[in-house]
């Protein structure tokens, strides 16, 4: 028997899950997956080690309505019965809002629960569905010993001035302040900078850019959080898929005053009808816009390239100049289109790509002449789950466990 923690990632849309085996260090997983367009039209794809694709659709209620409460109690029991051999022995969960209090991974008990809740509000795309995957777990199998990762916590290194808006003291003491996101991304990429052909330069000012659906930049030095271009919400920062990124806070006055709409209709249009999505009306897909002969989608594209290209600016400042830049997470993992735009725009600080490698999504495509260090990374964040998940647990051990029965057909 091989003892492995169920890694859950619970979007709005969908839900990633990967089973690692449960030793130290960063592992491939044995299997991967995901279930995507939940609420419309929900599909599966999961692959194993060997990269064999299971067919098991049929086995799980894809009816469209389908909801993660439905769905996370039927992927478990898949997972029960098909993988045959495997003994999951904890469960780890991507969850985004930490909130003041949570700097580091937490084993799940329901006060714990009962903080993260408060903090709906704050998330209301990702927490809900997060706190649904760790309840239905609670409920399918009590004594499986769980644990969340939150996204914010990699931000809490850095100091108040980066964490502060131009409030009032007060609101500012009340925890109206910016936390940051993407912090297991960040994590993941900052274990394996050091790896990577930037070697002991991965101690300099780096910034990380995770382009993907949801977007942000953060800015590393010694691989610790410096700065970031998210906030109090995942709002904040670079035009996104959906999200419109940072915006005059005039215009929330304005449509709420003058225009009269409800804040839920301006929650929808903030974080479902905006950026790429909004700007191009064709699509929030990058590959999608990509592909697109219309004009308005590489309006989008240039539009997404010159925000993130502006943002790494005001990013280099906090950290006092810039050695390095590592592009992440699907759009900076596979867009050469996106890269040579942003990169375009740094000439001035003396960054130039290697066209071929750029292409090829290539480690390393720094240019031969170039000042700046220019990377892809993959990042994992269910594989930062996973280890994070071992390593709490090796400190707080625990007895319980659950065993897969073994009943592939
Ligand atoms: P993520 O949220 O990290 O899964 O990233 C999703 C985004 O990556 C979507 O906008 C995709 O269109 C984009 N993406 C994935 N592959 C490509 C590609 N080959 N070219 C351009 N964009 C891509």
């Amino acid at each position: 028997m091989t003892d492995v923690t169920l890694v859950l990632n619970a979007g709005s849309s969908s839900i990633k899950f990967a089973l690692f085996p449960a030793v130290e260090g960063v592992q491939e997983p044995v299997l991967r997956g995901k279930l995507s367009g939940i609420g419309s039209h929900p599909r599966f794809t999961a692959q194993t080690r060997d990269g064999t694709t299971p067919n098991w659709d049929a086995q799980l209620p894809l009816h469209p309505r389908a909801s993660h409460e439905d769905l996370i109690p039927a992927l478990f029991d898949w997972l029960e019965r098909h993988d045959d051999g495997l003994t999951i022995t904890a469960a780890g969960h991507r969850v985004v809002h930490g909130g003041r209090e949570h700097h580091g991974p937490a084993r799940v008990c329901p006060t714990l629960l009962d903080d993260l809740a408060e903090l709906i509000p704050l998330a209301p795309n990702h927490q809900p569905h997060s706190l649904v995957a760790i309840q239905c777990l609670v409920d399918a199998v009590p004594r499986l010993p769980q644990v969340v990762c939150f996204d914010t916590s990699f931000h809490r290194t850095q100091d108040s001035m980066a964490q502060t808006f131009a409030l009032p003291r007060a609101l500012s003491e009340s925890g109206i302040v910016r936390y940051g996101f993407h912090g297991l991304s960040y994590q993941y990429i900052a274990d394996r900078l050091p790896e990577t052909p930037l070697g002991t330069r991965s101690e300099g000012r780096v910034i990380v850019a995770h382009l993907g659906n949801g977007a942000s930049l953060c800015a590393m030095r010694q691989r610790r959080s410096v700065a970031t271009s998210m906030g109090f919400t995942a709002l904040e920062g670079l035009m996104m898929g959906q999200r419109c990124g940072s915006l005059d806070p005039g215009v929330l006055l304005h449509l709420l005053d003058g225009k009269g709409m409800s804040t839920t209709e301006l929650r929808h249009l903030l974080y479902e009808e905006s950026g790429l999505l909004g700007v191009s009306g064709i699509s929030n897909d990058m590959a999608e816009l990509e592909a697109h002969p219309a004009p308005e989608a590489r309006e989008a594209i240039e539009m997404f390239c010159y925000r993130a290209a502006c943002e790494m600016t005001s990013l280099a400042t906090a950290l006092g100049g810039l050695d390095s830049i590592v592009f992440t997470a699907g759009i900076g993992e596979n867009s050469a289109l996106v890269r040579h735009l942003i990169i375009q725009r740094l000439a001035w600080l003396g960054a130039t790509l290697d066209t071929d490698a750029n292409q090829r999504n290539a480690t390393s495509i720094t240019g031969k002449d170039s000042a700046l260090e220019i990377l892809v990374i993959p990042t994992d964040e269910e594989g930062i789950i996973a280890s994070e998940t071992r390593r709490l647990l090796s400190v707080q051990p625990t007895s319980s466990h659950r065993t897969i029965q073994q009943s592939r057909p």
